[in-house]
């Protein structure tokens, strides 16, 4: 059995990011906006802060309190979506019940939404047009990938639907010619399927969920599950019984999670790229323009 070490990982595919980001010549830039005072949310924030500072991006984090509504938000991002120093904006989930989720969310320009979670970059990947990509998918890939494990002809299950992991993974997994298979809670007998599986992703949120007795002999595990029981953190998989047996295995923490962080940076960059490439459009339509009404006037 070999884990999948995503601190690993990260910190190979931190080193070449920081390479290319010196190359550019502005700083980048990244808001990530939370509403009220989720304990789990304050986590995740700061870590991704601490790696946003030690790549040199400017990083805001606007917290709202929980009494905000749609209309704050909603202007505030319309502001970060004309503001040039901005490259990226995320919206830290879940938000409180009375804000709309998706309007909020739709709301930030598909060029800066780093999460991947607009329905214009949705869209983009059920197409298989590149596109920014949710960052927990992505990184999975990448572990994958860097481990030379093969996806195409594969059969995979993935046992969750959300559609921060479980739906973009199923897309991405598909456009590289995998055969997924998507469980969730109405699905009956679930080892039906995982235990066909070549590779078996759980994206649950429920501890030691996938047990030994589910998967083939040597078939490759992928934890998502974060749980947090007395401070201590675990996945999604009985680790010590499924590790094992299988060929593959990500560990909770430093698997998936670390990947994810760094995906988002990765992506940031990746809309800077989007972004610039969209502003020399603009001038190149905008020079067209002014030498066509040249020769009208001439
Ligand atoms: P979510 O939105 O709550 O979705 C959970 C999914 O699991 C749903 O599709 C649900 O099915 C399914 N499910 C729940 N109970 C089930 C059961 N008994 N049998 C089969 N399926 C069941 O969660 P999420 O955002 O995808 O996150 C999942 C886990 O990954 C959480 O622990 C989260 O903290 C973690 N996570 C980790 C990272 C990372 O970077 N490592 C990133 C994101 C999330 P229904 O659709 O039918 O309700």
């Amino acid at each position: 059995m070999v884990e999948l070490n995503g601190k690993e990982l990260r910190d190979k595919l931190i080193l070449k990011l920081k390479e290319d980001v010196e190359k550019l010549s502005t700083q980048l830039g990244l808001v990530v906006i939370q509403v009220g005072e989720d304990e789990a949310s304050k986590v995740y924030v700061r870590q991704k802060e601490r790696l946003a500072l030690e790549l040199g991006y400017k990083f805001i984090h606007k917290v709202y309190p929980e009494s905000v509504d749609n209309v704050e938000i909603i202007e505030y991002i319309e502001s970060l979506n004309n503001d040039d120093s901005i490259d990226g904006i995320i919206v830290q989930m879940p938000l409180p019940k009375h804000l709309n989720t998706s309007v909020i969310q739709n709301t930030i320009s598909p060029n800066k939404d780093v999460d991947g979670l607009t329905f214009s970059n949705s869209g983009k990947l059920l197409h298989g047009v590149p596109s920014l990509v949710p960052c927990t998918p992505k990184g999975i890939v990448d572990l994958l990938d860097e481990h030379q494990i093969e996806i195409s002809g594969k059969n995979i299950v993935i046992i969750g639907r959300s559609i921060l992991v479980g739906k973009p993974i199923a897309n991405l997994l598909t456009n590289r010619n995998a055969t997924v298979t998507i469980c969730h809670s109405k699905t009956e007998n679930i080892q039906l399927y995982t235990q066909n599986a070549d590779i078996v992703i759980v994206a649950v949120g429920s501890p030691a969920f996938l047990k030994a007795d589910m998967v083939k002999p040597g078939s490759v595990i992928i934890d998502v599950g974060i749980n947090r029981i007395n401070g201590k953190l675990y996945g999604d998989v009985d680790y010590e019984n499924v590790a094992p047996t299988s060929s593959y295995i990500t560990p909770v923490p430093g698997g998936v999670g670390p990947m994810t962080v760094y995906e988002l940076m990765h992506n940031v960059y990746l809309a800077h790229q989007l972004l610039e490439e969209e502003r020399k459009l603009e001038k190149a339509n905008n020079n067209e323009k002014v030498k066509k009404l040249e020769l009208t006037h001439n």
